[in-house]
């Protein structure tokens, strides 16, 4: 094995077996929230009409193959996927370089969220004016194809997932295009191991000339899709009833601003563990293309079946509205903090000098927990759980979900930077003992 891409030995997710877990259970789950959100199959407060749900499931292979490959939801979502590509080459944007790699190049980025979410934005503006002389896009197409369009997503991460692992063993050209290299790989996904580096991402950053497919994925169609499906959903509702309730606008309004402000922020994805650290595998793929789009988007599509509709009132939406406000402010300050810090703007913090030459940040937001900016994102999390009511618990799953997610990457961050900073990572933590919620956990 060469320097550069040494041999992984530690596996996450209890390795081949938890990886397998998740790569069969996944999916799975998301089906499920399909068949919940079915105004066919789901009555009030999400009961299952179990016997709707065997009555329509397909007899034969064939009628199986018709829901999971239906050619006009393929053409659309091809369409939408390869569109965002072509965009995102073409929209100018800020250059920016990643973080140092392993063997001492910096990767460029085109930073151009901007220009592709005003595009977006003016496109749904046109199509609610009816601009009649163009062929704009229906939003009820999504909300009537959701059970094709998860099948779409699920399939075609999987064949993205095979394409990245497949080309991480091809040689990259040399810049001055003579000889080849090697590409760099994820620390965590050269274990040898086909199945379990193919899941967890085996090469860091693949590319296809300056198209970045990590970043793309983590920031254009999977969560461009999920503010799609939501206004879907306020679509469908207005068709339905003649007017929106005020829990599902706000469950509209508050996603949109969380997921608009990381496509607008994503030069500040360059330092997320998922770009610095992470391969780009089943895992991400599954994540960004069709997890984000179909879960995060549960609270919308509980909301838009009949029947389930929840009127909150003035001073309800006022207190989620708080809450969603307060989390924001930490997550943002906190992250803020951090890049500022790093970028040598805030010295006079208290910090804590590491043998690599780089300081930690024990001051401020920084000092209230290793993790404050996961507080602040989990309460913003609570905050498009509330508008749902209490008819069921299957609407809270996003918190228990993410409280899970934050946990296990709190862990493998603890393990990353106890690895590279050493002593100075035990000093940090015996001053700052709260790993995320201040005196609680
Ligand atoms: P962090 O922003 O907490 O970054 C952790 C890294 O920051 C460490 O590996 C270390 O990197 C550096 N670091 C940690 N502590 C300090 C310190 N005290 N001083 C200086 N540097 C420090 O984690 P993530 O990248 O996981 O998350 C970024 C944001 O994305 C979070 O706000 C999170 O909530 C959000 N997120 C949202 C998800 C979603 O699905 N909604 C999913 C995942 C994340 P180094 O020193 O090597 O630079």
């Amino acid at each position: 094995m060469s320097e550069l891409n040494p041999r992984t030995k530690h596996r996450e997710f209890n390795g081949v077996a938890g990886a397998l877990g998740i790569t069969v259970g996944l999916p799975l789950v998301l089906e499920l929230f399909q068949l919940v959100c079915n105004p066919a199959y789901s009555t009030k407060g999400l009961h299952i009409d179990v016997g709707a749900i065997v009555g329509q499931l397909p007899s034969n292979l064939s009628e199986t193959c018709e829901l999971m490959f239906d050619p006009t939801v393929w053409k659309v979502y091809l369409a939408w996927f390869f569109g965002l590509v072509a965009l995102d080459q073409i929209l100018p944007g800020t250059q920016l370089q990643g973080t140092e790699l392993r063997d001492g190049t910096k990767l460029n980025y085109t930073i151009n969220g901007v220009p592709m979410s005003l595009l977006l934005v003016t496109l749904l503006v046109a199509r609610l004016f009816q601009v009649q002389d163009y062929q704009l896009p229906e939003l009820q197409f999504i909300y009537d194809h959701q059970l094709q369009l998860v099948f779409t997503t699920i399939i075609f991460s999987f064949i993205l997932a095979i394409f990245v692992y497949a080309i991480s063993f091809i040689p990259l050209r040399n810049a001055n295009g003579r000889g080849t290299k090697e590409r760099i790989l994820s620390v965590n996904g050269n274990t040898g191991n086909a199945f379990y580096d193919w899941f967890i991402g085996r090469e860091l950053n693949p590319r296809i000339g300056s198209w970045d497919i990590k970043l793309f994925c983590e920031l254009r169609p999977g969560m461009l899709l999920w503010f799609l499906v939501n206004l879907s959903c306020l679509h469908q509702q207005y068709h339905q009833l003649g007017y929106v309730t005020d829990s599902l606008v706000l469950v509209n309004l508050l996603q949109a601003i969380y997921l608009f402000d990381g496509v607008l922020n994503e030069a500040g994805c360059l330092s997320m563990i998922d770009v610095t650290t992470d391969g780009f595998g089943f895992m991400l793929s599954f994540g960004d293309l069709a997890w984000v789009p179909w879960s995060y988007s549960l609270q919308a599509r509980y909301l838009a079946i009949p029947g389930n509709e929840v009127n909150l009132g003035w001073w309800r939406c006022c207190a989620v509205l708080l809450l969603q406000v307060v989390g924001f402010y930490i997550f943002r300050a906190a992250n803020q903090q951090k890049a500022d810090f790093k970028n040598g703007k805030l010295n006079r913090l208290k910090s804590i000098t590491t043998p690599t030459g780089s300081k930690l940040l024990a001051d401020g937001w920084w000092a209230k927990s290793q993790h404050i900016n996961y507080m602040g994102d989990w309460l913003i999390g609570w905050s498009w759980c509330l508008p749902t009511g209490f008819q069921t618990p299957l609407t809270y799953f996003y918190v228990v979900y993410f409280a899970s997610l934050l946990i296990h990457r709190q862990v493998r961050d603890d393990m990353k930077c106890r690895a590279k900073y050493g002593k100075a990572w035990d000093e940090y933590t015996k001053l700052v003992p709260y790993k995320i919620i201040p005196y609680l956990y």
